[in-house]
């Protein structure tokens, strides 16, 4: 399914902020070989390093995105502080992850109506890992991978950039103030009120 395409992946070791100032050494642009499994490097890292130690997760991910949404043409993996912080204070389910975020920010049901799918603390760089990913991808453009980060999926940088900061900026505001008394919330009924006005499709089983 992947054979032949493009695309543009990080360096290993390279760090995202460096990619503006010195893209030709920070990214390479590879191309899926016939065989499936190896790739052609066309363009970029230029003092010799090689692709992300998180490619097959990234090329998993693709597949399964891609099987969903032809336009899906961005996997962007990353680790967001609160998100991360909220990890290690909040169950790590994937109804109630989801459920946190949207009562906790009113445009997160519209930007992300089909939830945040959730992993358990796994070992990265791995094909395991990759396939437990693409699975969770099948069903959710978000995926948070447990005390590591979170994937984001989308049809250009500026979506996934998109779905990534609105999961953190509802973290941030879960994380400055869960520990206060909560006065008020955003109910269940509110929160169908969004979907409906907004005409999104959501998970509604991850309604209480
Ligand atoms: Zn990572």
């Amino acid at each position: 399914m992947l054979i032949g395409k493009i695309f543009i992946v990080t360096g290993t070791g390279k760090y995202f902020k460096n990619v503006e100032f010195d893209p030709e050494n920070n990214l390479g642009i590879i191309k899926i070989a016939k065989d499936g499994t190896t790739a052609e490097l066309l363009w970029g890292y230029s003092d010799g390093g090689k692709f992300t130690s998180e490619l097959p997760a990234h090329l998993m991910s693709h597949m399964a995105r891609l099987k969903v949404n032809p336009e899906n043409r961005v996997i962007l993996h990353c680790h967001p502080t609160y998100t991360l912080a909220m990890n290690y204070v909040h169950e790590l389910d994937e109804k109630k992850f989801t459920h946190t975020l949207w009562e906790t920010c009113t445009e997160c049901m519209v930007v992300f109506p089909d939830g945040v799918g959730v992993l358990p603390w796994m070992l990265c760089g791995t094909n395991e890992i990759g396939e437990a990913t693409a699975k969770k991808m099948e069903e959710f453009r978000l995926v948070v991978w447990g005390l590591h980060g979170l994937y984001g999926a989308g049809k250009d940088i500026d979506e996934a950039f998109g779905l990534v900061e609105t999961v953190e900026k509802a973290a941030q505001l879960y994380m400055i103030s869960a520990h206060l008394p909560r006065i008020n919330t955003i109910t269940d009924d509110q929160l169908r009120e969004i979907a409906e006005g907004f005409g999104v499709n959501y998970k509604k089983d991850f309604l209480n």
